[in-house]
């Protein structure tokens, strides 16, 4: 039936209101919300504490949505890549990646992506479209139900297809759901937001009062090698980042994560530390040096260890948190920078079906 109402992507307050509007009381609602975010049912039959005759009714006039599974792959290292089926025949990618006691799960916010990248497959193929509020949560829901019994995820992070500040509302709606109590009950500490540098938009994240933590794709400390790898700079130079990191307003004890691709000749120089050294003055702050995963498409070569460890002894020296992190589900392209959705391109159909 065409204009049943999604509740999948459906605020507490939206779903409240359209109980009411229905003549239910507010805490039928919150019930609502608990079954399917919390408890992640997929149909109303389900939820057994609704008197039969108010599910009967919500089946005639709402739905509740969902990601249609359709590949997964798992990498020699444990790292699992989800491809899930949009109703629009859309397709994303979600990873779920297994670090020591817990499991991370890195969620797309956006079909391709506009900010092209110099160094990213995403970046490449170009902004589809917006993801709605419930195929964000839904990612995670989704991921839930193919966990085994003894596994849990501990992490978000919005570091897969997109910029997520790009998709500021939708976003913001759906981190909220996800720390809701009644929803997936993530404490904010454990989701991180990863943004190339919207500046508007990290003011009004700093200013919403969320709590999660933010990590800014930052790849170079000179305007001229940041103009060439991320084009937003152009936009918003590295002043106008830095000054707004600088009042983003951090919890304590927290952290902006700074991730720094590591590309050959081209940002992996001593200099370029010192000048990152010298541009991170004073924040509080981690960096993630990331040596570039290679792909066909992407014109540059990764920095060698040698440089990537040079790199790294100039920030150490400086007092800077400075961790080398490994590439994740390489072979499965499954890692950061290299979730291009073959499927966009293809015929849905060919997909495998995990059902
Ligand atoms: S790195 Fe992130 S912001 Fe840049 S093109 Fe890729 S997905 Fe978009």
């Amino acid at each position: 039936m065409p204009n049943k109402i999604d509740l999948k992507g459906l605020s507490l307050e939206e779903m409240e209101r359209l109980l009411a509007d229905h003549g239910e009381p507010a805490y039928r609602g919150r019930q609502l919300f608990h079954w399917i975010y919390g408890r992640g049912v997929a149909t109303f039959a389900e939820m057994t504490d609704l008197p039969v005759a108010l599910r009967a009714r919500l089946a005639e006039w709402t739905d509740i949505g969902g990601l249609a599974p359709l590949n997964r792959s798992i990498s020699r290292d444990g790292t699992r890549k989800y491809l899930f089926g949009c109703a629009d025949g859309r397709a994303i990618e979600t990873v779920l990646i297994p670090d020591e006691d817990r499991l991370t799960a890195c969620l797309s916010t956006q079909v391709g992506c506009a900010l092209a990248c110099a160094f990213c497959l995403t970046g490449q193929m170009g902004f589809v479209r917006h993801l709605q509020c419930g195929e964000i949560v839904d990612q995670v829901l989704a991921l839930q139900r193919d966990l085994q019994p003894e596994e849990r995820i501990g992490n978000l992070v919005l570091m897969g297809m997109g910029e997520p500040l790009h998709n500021y509302d939708a976003v913001v709606k759906a981190l909220t759901i996800l720390a809701h109590p009644l929803g997936l009950a993530f404490p904010p500490r454990r989701m991180t937001l990863s943004t190339v540098g919207l500046v508007p938009e990290i003011v009004r994240l700093g200013q919403s009062g969320l709590g999660v933590n933010l990590a800014v794709s930052l790849h170079a400390a000179t305007d001229d090698i940041r103009d060439r790898l991320v084009p937003i700079n152009r936009r918003y130079p590295l002043k106008e980042l830095m000054a707004a990191l600088r009042t983003y307003p951090l919890p304590p004890r927290r952290r902006i994560t700074f991730e720094y691709v590591l590309i050959d000749g081209v940002n992996d120089r001593p200099e370029d530390a010192r000048a990152l050294v010298r541009l991170l003055r004073g924040l509080q702050c981690k960096v993630n040096l990331l040596p570039l995963n290679e792909a066909p498409a992407i014109p540059f070569r990764r920095s060698s260890q040698e440089r990537v460890e040079t790199f790294q002894r100039v920030l150490k020296s400086a007092g800077i948190l400075a961790t080398i992190r490994e590439s994740r589900g390489l072979d499965i392209s499954a890692a950061c920078g290299l979730l291009a959705t073959e499927i966009n391109q293809k015929s849905l159909d060919t997909a495998e079906s995990l059902a």
